[in-house]
């Protein structure tokens, strides 16, 4: 893929955002979104993991956020996966 075609996917994903009627969930609590950031027993890192994933669940831009994460190799949640579940789609 190349840098084009990922800035692409990038400004098509913040169009979508910026579409949705009250806006992503994620924008609300962004910490929740990056449990590697977070100190604190596995539980408690489990837990944060848990909350964001339910956010997304509920987005309508879900598709197009988890496509962008995947492909951009991004750290935290995005599109209801962490960073370890992608890199382990990619394979
Ligand atoms: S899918 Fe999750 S991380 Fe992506 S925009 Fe929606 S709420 Fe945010």
């Amino acid at each position: 893929m190349t840098f084009r075609h990922l800035e692409r996917k990038y400004i098509e994903l913040q169009e979508a955002v910026r579409n949705v009627p009250g806006g992503v969930g994620c924008a609300n609590d962004p910490t929740l979104f990056f449990p590697e950031d977070l100190v604190g027993s596995y539980h408690d890192r489990k837990d944060v993991i848990t909350q964001a994933k339910a956010i997304c669940a509920e987005c309508p831009v879900k598709l197009r956020c988890f496509d962008y994460a995947l492909s951009a190799h991004m750290v935290g949640i995005w599109g209801g996966t962490t960073a370890e579940e992608r890199q382990k789609l990619r394979g």
